[in-house]
């Protein structure tokens, strides 16, 4: 990585603590994702985005402020991607997916909190997240009860403007999702002093929806059986997707899929179980769960989370002869996200399931971050709806800590005995 102190500096942000910060970043990835054996060569490009993770891509953030752009932080898969980039404005994903940061978060916040929440209000308030100190406006969204409060927290440090979303999906929520959006609109109008257009908007969607078919396209790759890669990998490329270049980012995904493609008749078959991971998100750098699990005889070929599935399922329809039109598609598509915050939240249950047998899974982890109660909560109507289909699942709670890797692991080498 190239010298970026005197950027970092005009960010204020604090230099010693974030020296401490990058010290870890390379040999974690160094040892989760450089130690994998057949990879890609397309993945040297994932490998360069985050080798330059709080570099390069900090001074494209800034080059785009300096000239006038503005930035914006998001939390939720929710937020509209579509109106910022329609807008002129770069949106980045600052979910905290590090043990780093969990320490400052618990000075402003409860303990037995989520740890997601605790590392983004950690990261914050430690200035030490170049993304973080690039933003001019911070997004947040009524989902959980504990990042609902979080913002609160947030605001005392950085202009934030929360999105008020449903709970429920009946038409009359989704009008007034659709009313949110046209209040978030003007917001983001007011930060940029640009226009939103029939043309803009309708330019965005087929950007954005161009990136969710590449990311299509890369799951239905793992549907083949072996799994042209590794399940870590593509949730590096998941995590990705939230901070790069749209084109750029949609570009190296298309090529990934074309190496991978022409990868598949050479691919030897092997004894490995094929595992989907369903629950709570997995922000960068959190690659424990599927580190372990891939250590083992096993392989993740699905993830039903937001840093999977919900992420990129359902696109925009373009159809639409209106500025109003466009937006009541916006409003459709990401109402048919379904995350745990929603009740009732069948619509979960039911992809699970379609999931399991698209990617003929022999397993399914729920992955559940300690402390987060919708996706506990919802557990038992997933245990039921997966026992009744026989097929086997496992609960794992946990944070971002290392203590319990060896517990975790012993737990999964004796499911993957079981199944
Ligand atoms: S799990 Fe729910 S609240 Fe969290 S990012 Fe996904 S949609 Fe948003
Ligand atoms: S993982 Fe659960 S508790 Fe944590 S932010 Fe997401 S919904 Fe909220």
């Amino acid at each position: 990585m190239g010298d970026y102190r005197k950027l970092w500096e005009s960010l204020q942000m604090d230099l010693e603590k974030h020296d401490a910060l990058c010290a870890v970043l390379p040999e974690l990835y160094g040892s989760v994702y450089l130690s994998q054996k057949d990879r890609a060569e397309a993945m040297n490009y994932f490998n360069f985005v985050i080798s330059e993770v709080h570099g390069l891509r900090i001074e494209e953030l800034n080059n785009h402020r300096q000239k006038g752009g503005k930035v914006v932080g998001t939390f939720c898969v929710y937020v509209p991607d579509e109106i910022l980039n329609a807008l002129g404005v770069i949106g980045v994903g600052l979910c905290g997916g590090s043990q780093f940061w969990i320490e400052d978060g618990e000075k402003v916040l409860p303990r037995n909190l989520c740890p997601l929440i605790k590392a983004f209000v950690g990261a914050k308030i430690s200035a030490t997240c170049p993304y973080f100190q690039s933003c001019d406006l911070l997004v947040g969204e009524t989902t959980c009860d504990g990042k609902k409060k979080a913002y609160e927290i947030l605001a005392e440090y950085a202009p934030t403007y929360v999105m008020e979303l449903p709970q429920m999906k009946r038409e009359k929520d989704i009008k007034d999702w659709e009313a949110e959006i046209k209040r978030f609109i003007n917001e983001i109008e007011n930060l940029t002093g640009n226009k939103l257009t029939y043309e803009n908007l309708k330019n965005s969607i087929k950007l954005i929806n161009k990136k969710r078919r590449a990311l299509k396209r890369l799951y239905e790759l793992r549907k083949n059986t072996p799994s042209p890669i590794s399940g870590l990998d593509a949730l590096l490329v998941s995590q990705i997707a939230f901070y790069d270049d749209i084109e750029r980012f949609t570009e190296n995904v298309e090529k990934l899929c074309d190496e991978l493609e022409k990868k598949i008749s050479i691919l030897k078959a092997n004894r490995k179980k094929r595992l989907m991971v369903t629950g709570t998100p997995m922000a960068i750098p959190n690659w424990k769960l599927h580190h372990i699990i891939e250590n083992l005889d096993a392989q993740i070929v699905v993830e039903e989370t937001c840093t999977g599935t919900r992420y990129f399922e359902n696109e925009v329809s373009e159809d639409g002869e209106t500025i109003d039109d466009l937006i009541r598609n916006i409003a459709e598509r990401y109402m048919k996200i379904n995350c745990a915050c929603f009740t009732p939240n069948e619509g979960r249950v039911e992809d699970i399931i379609r999931l399991a047998e698209e990617y003929k899974v022999d397993g399914v982890v729920y992955y559940n971050l300690s402390f987060c109660q919708p996706y506990s909560v919802e557990y038992k109507r997933v245990e039921k709806a997966l026992k009744d289909k026989n097929i086997p699942l496992i609960l794992i709670e946990t944070d971002y800590s290392t203590e319990d890797v060896g517990q975790i692991k012993t737990r999964i080498e004796a499911f993957l005995e079981m199944i």
